[in-house]
């Protein structure tokens, strides 16, 4: 067995470290249970000598298909001291998705929780590999623990610490692998520039772990810091709000659908949120107006940025320290750099111009798994190009205009859908928005709308149309609205314009 050694850029070793130095200090919650970071060490050695016994070797892929419990974070760091590769999936795919991830990564080993157990077991049947099933709410995990405990296997700055599956600009889902330098850098980023995390922080763990978000900026960050994550299985915003209060909060990273929850939820008028000193928020384009007004309602600051999965994710943030600008993603953090270019590949060297992003860094993953020729697409000359168009300012702020793809072209003319969206917040009676193409014989594409009211709002879709008909330019104001009681949502809350159908 290979031996221990100390590397900060390995991903295992923030565990071992805070385990080491701050091992009384609490590192996991679930409701009553807390684990502290000793326990969480020792359970997470204790997995990695049985997944050793059990023939796993540096390399070997093994999946989680776990909601947010203490569980995830024991098998996620478990599986890295192994020398593994840690593939997290979301527990609500079927049986079908999940034997796509399996044999696409080659995966050796999964655990999943009893509740997702038909699927995870049947996916690994087909595979003809081990499935084991935790107690989702076992809130200790304590069905790992009492292995014996191993040394962690040695493993390097760049080789692969986790696969995660995302559909990236085009096809189907592909694993953006992940090195452990990728990985730590981007831990190290959020907690130093970003939240400024200390041990006193008790950050909140509602975006799903198996996301790069919630992977990088909530569990990787907490371990990094010595940090107290205090977790939701999955998110809802009474019990958000419930557990803010609760635990005394102090940071919240949430996706924008999750702050606009949280603000219209019927309890947001009688809580107190005084404790909260750092918001962020990423993920997706958060309308200016529901920013402004969760700060006007908790008395916070919201900072946002952006990122993918495949650069680990952090790549641009409104950064601690220095001004922050509502509505922009801020500017390139620590050991990151992006620019912008035309649909030839040439960079835009002024200012205001929209263009591609394309990334270059620590944080870029090593390529899509399996996938040279998709590799070799996104990634030339060590740049990765995002598919997102942006702006950058005189100051060097970027703001995201649209995504590539999403671009709606109505008779010729370009309309991103998220400038539009942005006017139909505006209206007060507006809870969520998404603008889509519809097909039309004559323009090609006319701008539809689909809007879901606040609760107890009314408003009529012609007022709200006229609303932004006086805002906007002719040919971008939607020539059909409708209402819907909510909208389309990806795994971390995201809308997902491409799910949204007009009526017929
Ligand atoms: P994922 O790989 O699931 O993290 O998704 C990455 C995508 O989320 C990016 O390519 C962007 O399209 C989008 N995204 C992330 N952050 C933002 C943001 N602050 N504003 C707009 N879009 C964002």
């Amino acid at each position: 067995m290979s031996s221990t050694l100390s590397l900060s850029s390995n991903l295992a070793n923030n565990l071992i470290d805070t385990a080491r130095y701050l091992g009384d200090r609490p590192a996991i919650r679930l409701e009553t249970t807390t684990l502290n970071y000793s326990q969480l060490g020792r359970a997470a050695a204790a997995v990695a000598g049985d997944l050793q016994a059990r023939g796993i070797r540096a390399g070997d892929r093994v999946g989680i298909v776990l909601p947010n419990v203490p569980a995830f974070p024991i098998l996620f760091y478990g599986i890295l001291m192994a020398g593994a590769v840690a593939v997290p999936m979301n527990p609500l795919l079927k049986a079908r998705e999940v034997t796509y991830y399996v044999e696409d990564s080659g995966m050796s080993l999964v655990y999943g929780s009893l509740t997702a157990g038909d699927v995870v077991s049947e996916a690994a049947r087909a595979a003809g590999i081990p499935a084991f099933l935790i107690t989702e709410l076992g809130p200790t995990g304590a069905d790992l623990l009492g292995f014996p405990v191993e040394e962690p296997v040695w493993r390097g700055r760049d080789d692969t610490a986790v696969l995660l599956y995302t559909s990236g600009t085009t096809g189907s889902p592909k694993g953006a692998e992940l090195t452990h330098d990728n990985m730590s850098t981007n831990a190290s980023t959020t907690v130093d520039t970003l939240i400024q995390t200390t041990p006193d922080d008790i950050i909140l763990g509602c975006l799903p772990l198996f996301h790069v978000f919630g992977l990088t900026c909530g569990l990787n960050a907490a371990v990094k810091s010595g940090a107290l994550l205090t977790l939701i299985p999955r998110f809802d915003a009474e019990t958000a709000l419930r557990v803010l209060v609760r635990d005394n909060v102090t940071v919240l990273e949430g996706v924008p659908t999750m702050y606009s929850a949280l603000l219209n939820s019927a309890d947001a008028d009688s809580v107190d949120l005084s404790h909260l000193r750092c918001c962020i928020v990423g993920g997706a384009p958060m309308p200016v107006e529901v920013l402004k007004a969760f700060e006007e309602k908790f008395a916070c600051e919201i900072y946002e940025g952006y990122g993918l999965s495949e650069t680990a994710p952090i790549a641009c943030f409104n950064q601690q320290g220095t001004p922050r600008r509502a509505g922009t993603i801020g500017i390139p953090v620590r050991g990151c750099l992006l620019r912008l270019v035309d649909d030839h590949g040439n960079e835009l060297l002024g200012f205001d111009e929209p263009g591609e992003i394309q990334i270059k860094g620590e944080n870029v993953m090593k390529g899509y798994w399996g996938r040279p020729a998709a590799t070799e697409e996104a990634i030339v000359d060590g740049w990765f190009s995002t598919g997102d168009i942006a702006t950058r300012d005189r100051e060097g702020y970027y703001s995201i205009v649209d995504r590539k793809k999403d671009i709606i072209i109505r008779g010729g003319y370009n309309v991103y859908p998220r400038e539009v969206e942005e006017v139909l917040y505006e209206h007060s009676a507006v809870a969520e928005a998404a603008v889509v193409g519809i097909e039309d014989g004559y323009l090609g594409e006319q701008i539809g709308a689909a809007v879901a009211l606040k609760p107890g709002a009314h408003a009529e879709p012609a007022e709200i149309m006229d609303f932004v008909r006086e805002r906007l330019a002719d040919y971008k104001y939607p020539r059909r609205i409708w209402f819907v009681p909510s909208l389309p949502k990806g795994p971390t809350g995201k809308i997902l314009r491409r799910s949204v159908e007009p009526p017929v």
